[in-house]
């Protein structure tokens, strides 16, 4: 038997287990200890960060054959994450069911995460007393008499970070530290709150935009949730500006969400152009420093707005007035592997418990979000009108079974290019498929270049060199010359990708730049800066892309859009494809005649008469949604009835879907009739990177009684599932595959 003492705290460890653990402390420690503070513990055999849930004071010593643990170190003198932000984590882990531990992961930028210190001080680097020989000391070295001066021009001490940006090296302040010249001082870091100020006048709001304010500003101060659908180019942005400046003149902090690709130079500019505010950009391509100090940023209280990408949904942000999130449709808010949450779902539920309002902006809604509007969940708010002076693109259907080709382009569309570049007008090309054809094909035995790894084809890039690449696994590989199976040379490149438009583009309209924009092209940082950049010149050119062009960006001089492909995605299986593709053929249609001339948009297709198309050409996205609104609950799908999606994968083929067969029994079993199962069945692309993957797909019209049974069930499957099978569970799936 072991005496315990009575002071313990449960912790969440970064571990996938669902359980929290309890570790012993001593008095004081137990007195220092405040719930949200990060400590380190022994767990198994390594050390690992962890964070205090709960204090447990016990009335008296214990006795116990289990002998508790001791934490190694308390590392924060303050709480992190606060209650608030706390509430939020439990809850995201209990209903994506997925370990609180690796849940609260999400709350952290890496450094934090891996145990760092919470700096509050900064390095500061300060003259000494002039020595009589500080001329003789520098005479050898201009860059040390240039950090010298520097100091003494600046009252003689200066953050390092500021040192740094004006290009003086640590090492040059090193030298000098050496000679005795200057010292080095911890300072502690200013997080404090500035005043917010407009840095330039609103914009005067029209009827609709007025109607629309109207109904959000009497309600700041409690939780309301809006879905403000709103075409693009209608001012919703505007309205952001507006209802922001309401909740920052309060000295309240703003979060705004933007799909992972709309956080462009574009949209910081007009934040900043707005507010004179600390603005707290979180993003994935920041360093992890950056990283820190934008969360610190946000976390103290000190940022008036926080813009980022999905996971910025869980920075804690103590005085939170009000949540933005911007192109609310986008797939980019859902997180698709490992921790499933979706940041839509999440910023609902925050805004819930910060009592603030939520507004969802988009001009293509998703269905999810009509549903919540049409059951009074969230107000819907409208906007059908251009700002300013713009109108809206007339769309087109253009056959491509009828019409006379060159390159994949019709002809008809060739004219029409060429027609709008002589107007000095810009085109944009959309093609949503990169590298030079999607098939390399033998012309003499249909043979196939397939991933050896994948169920699919490998596609044929030529740039940087000839390669095939599979887009599903990553894996690269050398041409053959000749076909494997006939030995003949009668390899072909089959369908379109955007470098083999790009090259007959170029073939076309020798005289014009032909600017493409996809994955390849936008390697390099600043590469799509300077396209766009590019753009703004109002030079005539065209523009050629995949959906990173659908996405944020305005382009106010193009006039003509043409969407060269969009079968793909009226023919997937999933029930969520329609929507996808209205959407995608709605926003990039968008992007046409913003500025003062009148755009227009050309479809191309092979299935001119599919229903899709009708509704969006003769009415509108809107009408679109209404009608798969319906459809959708007529075949009880989601949004009307609630989903979770089991996927498993194995090396083998046969042993995953038997094991998926026995589980799905189990919860037949326990549910009853209250849970409907899909499946198991082989995953869309069955094999993908050398492993066979199924899907379950479980659906029920009771959310409680949805989570409540599988919660429990996925338990006991997590307790038997054999190594070599690997399940994972989604929550609101937003893909099946
Ligand atoms: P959205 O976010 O819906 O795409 P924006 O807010 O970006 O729309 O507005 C589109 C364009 O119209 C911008 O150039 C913006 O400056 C302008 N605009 C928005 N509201 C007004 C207004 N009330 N008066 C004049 N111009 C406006
Ligand atoms: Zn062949
Ligand atoms: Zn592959």
């Amino acid at each position: 038997m072991n005496h315990l003492l009575p002071y313990r705290i449960r912790v969440a460890v970064p571990v996938p287990i669902h359980d929290c653990f309890d570790y012993e402390v001593s008095a004081q420690q137990y007195a220092d200890l405040k719930i949200g503070m990060r400590v380190s513990v022994p767990f198994g055999r390594q050390i690992c960060v962890a964070i205090v849930i709960e204090k447990i004071a016990l009335d008296t010593e214990l006795s116990t054959q289990f002998k508790l643990k001791k934490i190694t170190d308390i590392l924060d003198q303050k709480p992190l994450l606060d209650q608030h932000i706390l509430k939020l984590l439990i809850w995201s882990a209990q209903y994506y069911m997925y370990p609180l531990g690796e849940v609260i992961q999400s709350a952290f930028p890496a450094k934090l995460r891996q145990g760092h210190r919470y700096d509050v001080v900064t390095p500061e680097w300060q003259l000494n007393p002039t020595p009589h020989d500080l001329d003789q000391q520098l005479k050898r070295s201009s860059k040390q008499k240039v950090a010298y001066e520097y100091l003494q021009t600046h009252q003689g001490h200066v953050l390092e970070n500021q040192l740094n940006q004006q290009g003086i090296s640590t090492a040059t302040l090193k030298t000098l530290e050496k000679k005795q010249l200057i010292t080095k001082q911890d300072v502690p870091i200013d997080f404090s709150r500035h005043p917010v100020n407009l840095a330039e006048n609103e914009l005067i709001a029209n009827t609709e935009q007025q109607h629309v304010l109207n109904q959000i500003l009497p309600l700041l101060t409690q939780y309301h949730g809006y879905l403000l659908d709103g075409i693009t180019g209608s001012g919703k942005t505007e309205i952001y500006l507006q209802i922001m400046w309401q909740i920052l003149k309060q000295n309240k902090q703003v979060l705004v969400l933007v799909p992972e690709i709309g956080l462009t130079p574009q949209t910081i500019a007009r934040f900043s152009a707005r507010f004179d505010c600390p603005i707290a950009l979180l993003h994935s391509g920041l360093n992890e420093t950056k990283r820190l100090q934008a969360w610190q940023q946000a976390q103290t209280g000190q940022a008036g707005i926080i813009l980022g990408t999905r996971s910025a949904i869980y920075v804690p942000i103590p005085d939170l007035g009000l949540i933005i999130l911007d192109e609310e449709h986008d797939l980019s808010f859902k997180q698709q592997e490992g921790f499933r949450y979706h940041a839509r779902d999440v910023a609902l539920y925050r805004g819930y418990l910060a009592q603030c309002p939520v507004i969802l902006g988009s001009a293509t809604p998703s269905i999810d979000s009509f549903a919540l509007a049409k059951h009074g969940k969230l107000t819907h708010l409208i906007l059908n009108q251009r700002a300013g002076h713009a109108s809206l693109p007339k769309m087109h259907i253009l056959d491509l079974k009828i019409a006379p080709k060159q390159h994949g382009l019709s002809v008809m569309l060739i004219e029409k290019i060429k027609a709008t570049l002589q107007k000095n007008q810009q085109v944009l090309v959309f093609l949503n498929r990169r590298g030079y054809a999607p098939v390399l094909m033998c012309e003499s035995c249909a043979w196939q270049a397939n991933c050896p790894q994948c169920d699919a084809h490998f596609t044929l890039h030529t740039q940087p060199y000839t390669h095939l690449h599979c887009h599903h696994c990553g894996l690269i590989q050398t041409l053959p010359k000749h076909c494997p199976a006939c030995q003949h040379t009668t390899l072909k490149p089959i369908g379109l990708g955007t470098v083999k438009i790009e090259e007959g583009l170029k073939e076309l309209f020798p005289t014009y730049d032909v600017l493409r924009v996809d994955k390849d092209s936008t390697r390099h940082v600043g590469s799509l800066e300077k396209i766009y950049a590019q753009i703004h010149t109002e030079k005539p050119l065209i523009l050629l892309g995949t959906q990173m062009l659908a996405k944020g960006h305005h382009f106010p001089h193009v006039s003509l859009v043409a969407i060269l492909d969009v079968d793909a995605g009226l023919l997937s299986v999933d029930f969520r494809a329609p929507e996808r593709t209205a959407q995608l053929i709605t926003q990039v249609s968008g992007r046409a005649g913003r500025g003062n001339v009148h755009g227009e948009v050309i479809l191309q297709t092979l299935r001119p008469d599919h229903p899709i198309l009708h509704t969006l050409l003769e009415h509108d996205y809107r009408t679109f949604a209404q009608q798969t609104l319906k459809e959708r609950e007529s075949a009880c799908l989601p949004p009307y009835r609630y989903s979770v999606l089991i996927r498993s994968d194995a090396k083998n083929e046969k042993d995953h879907l038997a094991f998926l067969t026995q589980c799905a029994e189990t919860l037949t079993t326990s549910a009853q009739q209250s849970i409907d199962i899909w499946g198991p069945i082989p995953a869309p692309m069955q094999r993908k990177a050398g492993k066979y993957h199924a899907h379950m797909l479980l659906l029920s019209e009771n959310r409680a009684q949805l989570h409540y049974y599988v919660s429990h069930w996925w338990q006991q499957v997590r307790a038997i599932t054999p190594s070599h099978i690997r399940l994972s569970i989604d929550i609101d799936p937003q893909e099946l595959g």
